[in-house]
């Protein structure tokens, strides 16, 4: 992973595209070192021996059954052709990764013990006192924004001091030891996320992924952070943990059209099989009074979520980012990334996220030298 800085270049950019083209990938030695830092962990892990046979057993009976799931996996990878030294090495982080930490706590002391100490080490090196210290400036310049953001949106009284008082609120959530940690059931979101909001303790996490951000630039962590601070409001959690109105409902409608991000909708469809399983009563009931939250029964994979709470944050990131006096072109370079996307995803596509929302706003188009030809839709709250 790089930094991303602009290079010199004569012709202003007029697509998400063109931005992308002109930042060039240079590292951040300090974050590049602690994510170098950070791989070679994972691959000791994945070797440790309790780790490393399990892995292997699982690659052997999977290619000897012909698994879908596993020729799958290295055709993704382009590993069809590759030495079998490299398919072994591959496919022992991944299985570290996926299915290894996911046994924590397994009853076995070994693996255990080689999960605590692989997750502490990575935390106590990536997030030391000076790491933090940096991290929380850039969160702290993220949350002043916002909430200035909110302080001019023109929105009933009632509910602009409610968004303000829950977005003064929300701090940021660092491990201690790992196994009194909230990560301890799901050690996946330490390791394989970045920045990400819990609603019911109003705290965003910090995963390893945060190094990804920071690699790139200042700006693109502080955009992520003013991204997860938009969920703390977003048109799910509103229901939950606001009363009145959801005051949005122009920004909303407006990102759901195709001249904007097209935020699809959740597809209801299905459920009418789900209706008359009784475990299933009060799923639906949150369903139905919450019609464009997604939650972890519905939608099943292959199924639209919602779009709305993804597109609302990204929405609310760029009024962020819009009060910031010169703006990084760097400030959402990790969207400059094509990612291949899960059918029925509760993202839009990186570039459309990129173009139709952050370079939509106009402030932000002025501060990245848009030219103005092929504007896209602005959403405001007006
Ligand atoms: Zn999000």
């Amino acid at each position: 992973m790089f930094a991303y800085k602009i290079s010199h270049s004569a012709i202003p950019a007029q697509t998400a595209l063109d931005l992308c083209k002109t930042l060039q990938p240079k590292g951040d030695a300090h974050w590049a070192e602690l994510n170098d830092y950070y791989k070679s962990s994972l691959k000791q892990f994945a070797n440790h021996k309790s780790v490393a046979s399990a892995a292997d057993q699982t690659l052997t009976r999977l290619l000897s059954a012909k698994s879908p799931a596993i020729l799958n996996w290295m055709k993704n990878r382009n590993l069809f052709d590759a030495p079998e030294d490299d398919v072994v090495k591959a496919w022992r982080i991944y299985y570290a990764e996926t299915f290894a930490l996911s046994q924590y706590p397994s009853g076995k002391v070994d693996l255990d013990v080689t999960i605590e100490t692989f997750i502490n080490s990575v935390n106590n090196k990536v997030f030391d006192a000076k790491n933090k210290k940096t991290i929380q400036k850039i969160f702290d310049r993220s949350k002043n924004r916002a909430v200035q953001a909110v302080q001019k949106f023109r929105i009933p009284p009632a509910a602009q001091s409610q968004i303000l008082k829950r977005i003064r609120d929300i701090d940021l959530y660092w491990m201690k030891a790992f196994a009194t940690s909230k990560f301890r059931n799901r050690p996946q979101d330490f390791i394989l996320w970045g920045v990400a909001y819990d609603p019911v303790g109003n705290k965003i996490q910090i995963g390893v992924e945060t190094l990804n951000y920071l690699m790139m630039s200042e700006d693109n962590l502080m955009t992520a952070f003013a991204h997860e601070i938009g969920h703390s409001f977003d048109s799910c959690r509103w229901g939950s943990f606001y009363t009145g109105d959801f005051p949005f409902n122009t920004v909303a409608e407006c990102l759901r059209t195709s001249e904007s991000v097209g935020a699809k909708k959740r597809d209801d469809g299905p459920l009418a099989k789900y209706s008359d399983k009784p475990e299933f009563k009060e799923v639906l009931a949150t369903l139905k009074s919450n019609p464009t939250c997604n939650v972890k029964d519905y939608p099943p994979p292959g199924v639209q979520a919602d779009q709305l709470p993804e597109s609302f944050a990204d929405w609310f990131a760029a009024e962020v980012m819009s009060l910031e006096r010169k703006l990084a072109p760097s400030m959402r370079a990790d969207l400059c990334v094509d990612k291949t996307l899960t059918d029925g995803s509760s993202y839009p596509a990186n570039r459309d996220r990129l173009e139709k929302i952050y370079l939509a706003q106009p402030t932000i188009r002025k501060e990245l030298h848009m030219s103005s030809s092929t504007t896209p839709k602005y959403c405001s709250v007006k």
